[in-house]
């Protein structure tokens, strides 16, 4: 029984972080003429009411695209990403990460959504349905990509952003990025993982799991804001690559500081690194 529901965390910082990487990757990826294809397993409903009463029992978002609208990057990357959950919080609403990919993608491009809740799958079907570029998959994430790949069009990005609610999604996680790689080694995989307490941190281990199995290039960057609890909790969030697109470590690197920054928490930080370099 799946229990996690994105609406309780909709625009916090790790989704602010998890969406600004996304925009700097699709962006790069349109600036060619040819057309792509974006893949989401786990995509959750799509956009979200931040009035609702989940939202606001957290309100998560208050810390994360509040502050960040609050403060305004400086990033010419950042920008479009701007644009779109300012004009969505007028509206109280934040995007997730299938409006966010919908709102940079052309017409030619395809997106195919998958999510495994049966609650969100109809939340996502009413929030991303009806545009021709989008096909909605009610069907496991994992199993989906390795189903659908290598994708036409052979070009584009695909987005793995599970809960990490049960410890097996962290192997999960390293045997799916493997076999889709070889699936499909032009496709640029972006992982989203979160930086929990001393004693349950397993992003460490799952990353130098993935960097055995050798991809052609991994590079990964996290934020914190606040230093890292001993016992429980999450304290900041990564996000690792393969492929990533030529520039766009570079603008990670430039936007990070102001994001901490923006995020406005003296404990703050972040880190990135080339784990394998790309040839
Ligand atoms: N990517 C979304 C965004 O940025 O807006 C948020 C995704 S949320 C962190 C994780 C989602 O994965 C939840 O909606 C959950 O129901 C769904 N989920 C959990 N296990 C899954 C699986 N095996 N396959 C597909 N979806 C799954």
């Amino acid at each position: 029984m799946l229990s996690y529901r994105h609406e309780f965390h909709a625009g916090n910082y790790a989704d602010v972080f998890k969406h600004l990487c996304q925009s700097l990757v699709l962006q790069q990826l349109t600036r060619k003429p040819k057309p792509l294809t974006y893949l989401d397993s786990h995509s959750a409903a799509g956009r979200y009411n931040l009035a609702s009463d989940m939202a606001q029992k957290t309100a998560e978002f208050v810390g994360g695209v509040d502050a960040l609208l609050r403060a305004s990057l400086h990033s010419t990357q950042a920008q479009g990403y701007l644009a779109l959950v300012e004009s969505l919080r007028e509206q109280n609403q934040y995007p997730g990460s299938p409006a966010v990919a919908a709102n940079l993608l052309r017409a030619e491009d395809r997106l195919v959504l998958m999510e495994l809740h049966n609650t969100e799958i109809n939340n996502l079907r009413d929030n991303m349905g009806g545009d021709p570029r989008v096909a909605i998959h009610h069907r496991d994430g994992f199993e989906g990509l390795l189903a659908v790949t290598p994708p036409t069009p052979a070009r584009g990005l695909a987005l793995i952003d599970p809960p990490y609610e049960r410890t097996e999604e962290y192997q999960q996680v390293v045997k799916t990025l493997k076999a889709l790689h070889q699936r499909w080694p032009v496709g640029v995989i972006a992982l989203w993982y979160p930086l929990l307490a001393k004693k349950r941190n397993k992003a460490p281990a799952m990353i130098e799991a993935i960097a055995k199995n050798q991809p052609s290039s991994l590079y990964r960057a996290e934020i914190w804001v606040k230093s890292q609890p001993d016992e429980l909790g999450m304290y900041g969030c990564g996000m690792a690559f393969i492929n990533l697109p030529w520039q766009v470590d570079v603008q990670i690197e430039s936007l990070m500081p102001e994001l901490v920054q923006a995020l406005g928490n003296q404990q703050g930080g972040c880190f990135s690194e080339w784990i394998i370099k790309p040839e």
